[in-house]
């Protein structure tokens, strides 16, 4: 093989990325984007690398051929809410890629408010982050916000697994995850990481709910095995193909102890059909949103929401 066709192979998959959602990234005010990574590093000893305001990272994203991203806000305490999904929502009205979710947190004052507000703003869907948060994912301080969600019809993404260091955590883990779906069963809900350390039993929840998603962030990536001590091998490809409408494509990017590509190199190193690809990389993050059509993600930019056209 020739220079010129080794690059060609290697560049081959890359086409199979473009365009893509990622589902799962994390953007926060700088002062918290480093007290989170700070807390992140002490209990994981990780180190991180990547930018943390939006331009950096858009720009990282974009030249991956990311069309649009999801990014996931997390209040670690009450009264924080209201100020972080009103900066996301204010950062998305400046942005072609950006699309915002909201957070709660249990203890806030009207959780139900709380998360009306910011889906009036503009905000996607919702992020609850089980473990910092202190809640189940069907904890009963956060019902009012459940209802304002199914009312609004939009989806929610957890942190509901175990990994990467709450395997003793009684607010994770796929009993919680399983009283959620079995309480809201028409709630569109996402167990983040594969559902890891539990991947057989959320594939099977998948499998079983239509309204079950899960997204790839992390327990795919090529360095999962030092990372988080999984083995993204452990997923055949056909519960890929069998799943794909179930699967979608995340990355935690920026608190990524590696670069960008892992995220995806080991997916497209797969042997998956193209429309597997699709669904992974776009499609299935399309209908989980719930956006009505499938945008044209450069036009659609280009509207006065700036936000898909929504
Ligand atoms: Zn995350």
């Amino acid at each position: 093989m020739s220079p010129s066709n080794d690059r060609a192979a290697a560049e081959a998959p890359e086409t199979a990325f473009r365009p893509a959602i990622d589902a799962h990234t994390h953007l926060f005010p700088e002062r918290l984007a480093a007290a989170i990574r700070r807390s992140l590093s002490a209990e994981a000893d990780w180190e991180f690398s990547h930018p943390v305001t939006r331009p950096a990272i858009e720009d990282v994203l974009h030249a991956a051929g990311v069309a649009a991203y999801v990014a996931l806000p997390y209040a670690h305490e009450a009264g924080l809410a209201r100020e972080l999904n009103t900066w996301l929502c204010e950062q998305a009205a400046s942005s072609d890629m950006l699309i915002p979710f909201a957070t709660v947190h249990p203890d806030d004052e009207d959780v139900a408010a709380v998360v009306r507000d910011a889906f009036e703003a503009g905000a996607r869907g919702l992020k609850i982050h089980c473990p910092v948060q202190e809640c189940r994912p069907a904890d009963s301080r956060l019902e009012p916000a459940l209802e304002v969600v199914a009312a609004y019809d939009r989806p929610i993404t957890y942190h509901g697994g175990t990994a990467p260091m709450f395997e003793d955590n009684s607010y994770v883990g796929f009993d919680a995850f399983a009283e959620l779906v079995d309480s809201y069963p028409a709630l569109r809900v996402c167990c983040a990481h594969m559902g890891t350390y539990e991947v057989e039993a959320f594939l099977d929840l998948a499998r079983d709910h239509d309204s079950v998603y899960l997204d790839t962030t992390f327990a795919m990536s090529t360095s999962a095995p030092e990372t988080m001590g999984f083995d993204p091998s452990s997923i055949a490809d056909e519960t890929f193909v069998e799943l794909s409408e179930s699967i979608m494509y995340g990355s935690d990017f920026p608190n990524i102890p590696y670069p960008y590509r892992n995220e995806r190199a080991g997916l497209l190193a797969r042997d998956l059909p193209q429309e597997t690809m699709r669904d992974l990389f776009y499609r299935t993050a399309i209908d989980y949103l719930g956006l009505e059509s499938e945008p044209d993600l450069e036009t659609a930019a280009e509207t006065d929401s700036g936000q898909l056209g929504l």
